[in-house]
């Protein structure tokens, strides 16, 4: 699905193609029909096209608010003792291949705590 969208108010006057700073814009004619066409990959979403177009057709404000799409969900390995994030559960798996797979699951502050509490009291 695009991003770009024009709504029933377009009449193709191509006030935003010639605006467009990125040549994000383009059409073509062919036959009897006009084809406005958006690039996303050489958008700058810098919102120009929305300003200058003269009929308000371009629906683009859910792009200019930056919208968030989630790209995937991971499991996260938490303190132990705090309940601080770490890191997710296959980073973990991924560096307990390759290092010590004993260690524990303990944020910098309690692992500093717990190397503390296994040294020798000197009195
Ligand atoms: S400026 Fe507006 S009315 Fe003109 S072609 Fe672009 S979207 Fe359509
Ligand atoms: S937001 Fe800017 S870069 Fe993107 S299509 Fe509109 S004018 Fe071009």
């Amino acid at each position: 699905m695009s991003y770009f969208r024009v709504n029933e108010n377009c009449n193709g006057c191509l006030a935003c193609v010639e605006n467009c700073p990125a040549s994000a814009l383009s059409f073509n004619d062919e036959d009897d029909r006009r084809t406005l066409k958006h690039n996303m990959t050489k958008c700058a979403r810098c919102g120009q096209c929305w300003r200058v177009c003269p009929q308000k057709a371009i629906e683009f404000q859910h792009l200019l608010v930056g919208r968030w799409d989630e790209v995937v969900t991971l499991d996260l390995i938490r303190c132990q003792v705090c309940g601080e994030p770490l890191y997710s559960k296959a980073y973990l798996q991924k560096l307990a291949a390759e290092l010590d797979s004993t260690r524990e699951a303990l944020c910098p502050q309690h692992r500093q705590r717990q190397a503390a509490s296994k040294w020798p009291h000197t009195c």
